[in-house]
């Protein structure tokens, strides 16, 4: 068998009580749930010149378009090539060692033609990527549009890239009838389809739907699920959701590319987001600090005087703010951190004890239940 992954297995698990996979793959085995870094998060060591690896298993290029500007890939000279450049500026260093993903962000109101389909596809198989994403063509996809799009690419995936696995998405933000209808078509392919992608959407909105993922937590695909937000968009207000999705059985995550920012250079630093192991969730990085220090002990933080390293930060500046600058940092130290993070969750969930796990955490306290009460005070 040719496939970069072997095979898929549920070593623990109940429906919502969350699971540990192991993924058996040929560039190294791993178990869930865990974090995959994003280009963004990448390109966040490169702004600061922070070496140190990130040791994680899987990792998402990602690549944000408008609804015309996907048609570049076929009406504008240069631009695939362009595109491919990019993501295997990432992927060149990553692909031997690690599983590579691709995801491509839009806007939910896109809608997606043959053309635009077939360049998603292509860009990825043309580039150093092992794990294929496919969107889904429109926001309500019917399931014989969603089945035809899933038949029709993963035989060209496959033909064209037999080592690559295909991971067709489902977008969270949908009818939940329809949902439960293409989770359950692709259960039909359990053992052959290796992964399963799901699109980020607000988990108080659509419960329905991460209820039937949960329900779907004793199949044996890797559920991953892209561009889940820090925060509550246009409030600021940070959530827990990269640490809640575990319980309804997604098994790695990773954010999505934060809008550009640059109207808040003159907040103060100490009100910088940064992920709160203790709390787990991401408020301002002055809860995170002891006797003027950072609590953390990760790689980059090293439990660092917060005035010497911001003071440090500064020679990174250039034309940018200082805030920017430090932002990178915090999304440095939360791959470390929120990595470190699931392996103590992953623990709990062997330990059957992931209901009190969220519990003793301030972040994920109000999803303990499932209270729908509670969630409303927290979420959009
Ligand atoms: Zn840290």
């Amino acid at each position: 068998m040719k496939s970069v992954i072997k095979n898929v297995k549920i070593e623990h698990g109940e429906e919502l009580k969350g699971r540990v996979l192991k993924v058996h793959a040929k560039t190294r085995s791993f178990e869930t749930p865990t974090k995959a870094p994003t280009s963004t998060e990448l390109n966040a060591k490169k702004n600061i010149g922070f070496d140190d690896p990130f040791l994680n298993p899987i990792f998402e290029i990602t690549q944000r378009f408008t609804q015309g500007s996907i048609s570049n890939f076929y009406k504008t000279n240069g631009y695939h090539s362009t595109k491919i450049k990019e993501i295997n500026a990432h992927a060149d260093t990553l692909i031997n060692r690690n599983l590579v993903k691709y995801f491509p962000q839009f806007r939910k109101d896109t809608i997606l033609s043959d053309d635009d389909m077939l360049s998603l596809i292509d860009v990825q198989l043309e580039s150093n990527i092992n794990v294929i994403s496919l969107p889904e063509v429109k926001e309500d996809a019917t399931l014989i549009e969603f089945k035809n799009n899933f038949e029709k690419y993963w035989k060209y995936a496959e033909s064209e890239k037999p080592e690559a696995v295909l991971m067709p998405y489902l977008n969270l933000s949908q009818d939940p009838e329809l949902f439960r209808e293409k989770l359950k078509y692709l259960a039909d392919y359990e053992g052959s389809l290796h992964a399963i992608g799901i699109k980020f959407a607000s988990p108080n909105t659509y419960r329905p739907n991460l209820r039937a993922l949960a329900s779907f937590s004793d199949k044996e695909f890797w559920v991953h699920c892209s561009s889940i937000k820090r925060a509550i968009w246009n409030t600021g207000i940070p959530t827990s959701q990269i640490h809640m999705l575990q319980k309804y059985g997604v098994d790695t995550v990773s954010v999505e590319i934060p809008m550009a920012g640059g109207s808040n250079k003159d907040k103060p630093l100490s009100k910088t987001k940064y992920f709160n192991s203790e709390k787990v969730t991401i408020p301002d990085i002055s809860e995170s600090l002891r006797d003027g220090s950072l609590t953390c002990n990760c790689p980059i933080c090293r439990q660092q005087n917060f005035n010497d390293l911001t003071e440090d930060l500064k020679r990174y500046q250039g034309d940018r703010s200082l805030n920017s600058v430090l932002r990178d940092f915090s999304k440095i130290h939360e791959v470390y951190a929120a990595t470190s993070e699931f392996e103590i969750s992953r623990k709990r969930i062997i330990d059957d004890d992931l209901n009190n796990y969220f519990k003793e955490k301030e972040g994920l306290r109000p999803y303990s239940e499932d209270n729908q009460t509670s969630l409303n005070k927290f979420l959009d």
